[in-house]
């Protein structure tokens, strides 16, 4: 998917904020920056390994490795003590998770990596135009991407209408 990462994350993390009214702006910021988290790899994709493998093939779009991770950094907070951290983990690995699931709709995604290489793909998008970006946008998956983006709008502006300028999950939208 293109555009629909982030106002994804923006309505999954305001769910899980809603009633942390101290902690959503620090859930927030580790919501929205994991919603696109896999993503970054796009810079090794085309910096490093020009464009030689897909980037849904790098372990960073293998939720297994991110299900590794967050179980790391909860056991170490839990140790440490820190157990009213462990709300960020889940809601990073959460958006990380959805990404993950959203990227499955129009591209291969191998779930179980390393156990199976089998992959995971919802819509196989013909490769009609040029340049390749445009069999997406034209597609009718690009539509869905336009509802998440228009929901995410719509919750931001009623909730700062109702706020003030502030973005709050207290809302009852
Ligand atoms: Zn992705």
């Amino acid at each position: 998917m293109f555009i629909a990462h982030l106002p994804a994350g923006y309505l999954l993390t305001r769910q899980m904020a809603r009633k942390r009214e101290t902690a959503w702006r620090g859930l927030l910021a580790v919501g929205l920056l994991c919603s696109v988290l896999p993503d970054f790899d796009l810079i090794y994709f085309y910096v490093v390994d020009h464009r030689r493998t897909l980037h849904h093939d790098y372990w960073t779009h293998t939720p297994l490795f991110w299900i590794a991770a967050a179980a790391v950094i909860g056991l170490v907070l839990l140790v440490s003590g820190k157990r009213e951290r462990l709300i960020f983990v889940w809601a990073g690995l959460l958006n990380i998770l959805l990404h993950l699931a959203m990227d499955s709709v129009a591209a291969d995604i191998r779930w179980f990596y390393p156990l199976s290489e089998a992959r995971l793909n919802l819509v196989h998008i013909p490769a009609r135009y040029s340049p390749w970006f445009l069999n997406f946008l034209l597609h009718w998956t690009f539509a869905v991407e336009l509802m998440i983006l228009i929901a995410a709008v719509v919750v931001l502006l009623k909730s700062r209408r109702k706020r003030g300028f502030a973005t709050g999950p207290t809302t009852t939208s």
